[in-house]
C-alpha cells in the first residue's frame, strides 16, 4: 500500500474505488507480477516502448485484475496501450469459439489506427484480429471467420449484432475508447446495444477518456459496475 501510494504520487496518478492494484513500476512487471509471455515485451521494447506511461501503470493492472476501469488522461499519453496490453495477455488466441474482446473507437480512422496498433504489439502470436470495416460489416461471414478482437465504430458493430447476429457473447474484455467524442457524436443507443451484445457477466468493461464532462461522467455510471477510476494529468473531480 505504502509502494502504491508512493508511485502515484510520483506519476501523479489518481484512484478512487476500493482494491486498485498497484501501478507497474516497469513493463518488466508485466513478466514478473503477471506472466506476460516474452513476446509483448519484445514487441513493446521493438517499438521502442521503454517505460509505462502513467496511464499505462495504473491503468493496465487494473484491467488484469478483471476489474471494470473508467480511466480519464490527456490526448496523446498513451491510452491505446493500456487497454490493449491487458487484453492481449488475457485472452487466449486463434480461439474457435468467438470474440474475446471489443473495442470501440468513435471514427473509422481511429478504429484503423487501433486495428493497426493491435497488429504490432500482438506480432509472433496468431491472434485473429479484425477491423470491421464496411465491406466486413455487409457481406462478412461471422459464423466462419475466426476472430479474437474486434475493432469498430458503435454504428457497424451495432448494424452487425442486429442484422447479420454477430455473437458477442463471449467477450471478456469490452473498451469504450475517446468515450467523450463517442459521446459527442451521439452514439448512445448503439453503445448501449454493443453493452447488452457482450452479455457475459465477468465482462470487463472500460472507458477511456481526454475529458471528464458530465456526458461521461453519466455514460461511466450507465455501462459500468464497481469501477476503478483512474485521473492522469488532473485531479479527480
Ligand atoms: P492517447 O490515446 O492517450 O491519445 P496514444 O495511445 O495514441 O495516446 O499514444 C500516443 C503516442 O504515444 C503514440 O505515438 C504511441 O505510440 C506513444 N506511446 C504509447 N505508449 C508509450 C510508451 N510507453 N512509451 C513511449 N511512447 C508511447
Ligand atoms: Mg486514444
Amino acid at each position: 500500500i505504502e509502494r502504491s501510494s508512493i508511485l502515484r504520487k510520483k506519476y501523479k496518478i489518481h484512484v478512487s474505488g476500493h482494491g486498485a492494484p498497484s501501478p507497474l513500476e516497469s513493463f518488466a512487471e508485466l513478466s514478473s507480477r503477471y506472466k506476460c509471455k516474452p513476446y509483448l515485451l519484445q514487441n513493446l521494447s521493438e517499438r521502442g516502448f521503454r517505460e509505462p506511461t502513467p496511464i499505462q501503470r495504473q491503468a493496465i493492472p487494473i484491467l488484469l485484475s478483471k476489474r471494470d476501469c473508467f480511466a480519464c488522461a490527456p490526448t496523446g499519453s498513451g491510452k491505446t496501450l493500456a487497454f490493449l496490453c491487458p487484453i492481449l495477455m488475457k485472452i487466449k488466441p486463434g480461439s474457435k469459439n468467438g470474440v474475446k474482446a471489443v473495442i470501440l473507437c468513435p471514427t473509422r480512422e481511429l478504429a484503423a489506427q487501433t486495428a493497426r496498433e493491435c497488429k504490432k504489439l500482438a506480432k509472433g502470436r496468431k491472434f485473429y484480429i479484425k477491423l470491421m470495416t464496411k465491406e466486413l460489416s455487409t457481406s462478412g461471414n461471422f459464423e466462419k471467420m475466426p476472430c479474437d478482437i474486434i475493432i469498430s465504430t458503435p454504428l457497424r458493430l451495432d448494424f452487425v449484432i442486429r442484422k447479420r447476429k454477430l455473437d458477442l457473447s463471449r467477450v471478456k474484455y469490452l473498451v469504450l475508447d475517446e468515450a467523450d467524442k463517442l459521446f459527442e457524436l451521439g452514439f448512445m443507443e448503439q453503445i448501449d446495444s454493443v453493452v447488452k451484445a457482450c452479455s457475459k457477466t465477468t465482462v470487463v468493461r472500460s472507458l477511456f477518456s481526454a475529458t471528464l464532462p458530465e456526458s461521461v461522467e453519466k455514460l461511466a455510471s450507465t455501462v459500468m459496475v464497481d469501477a476503478v477510476r483512474v485521473n492522469v494529468g488532473r485531479k479527480n473531480s
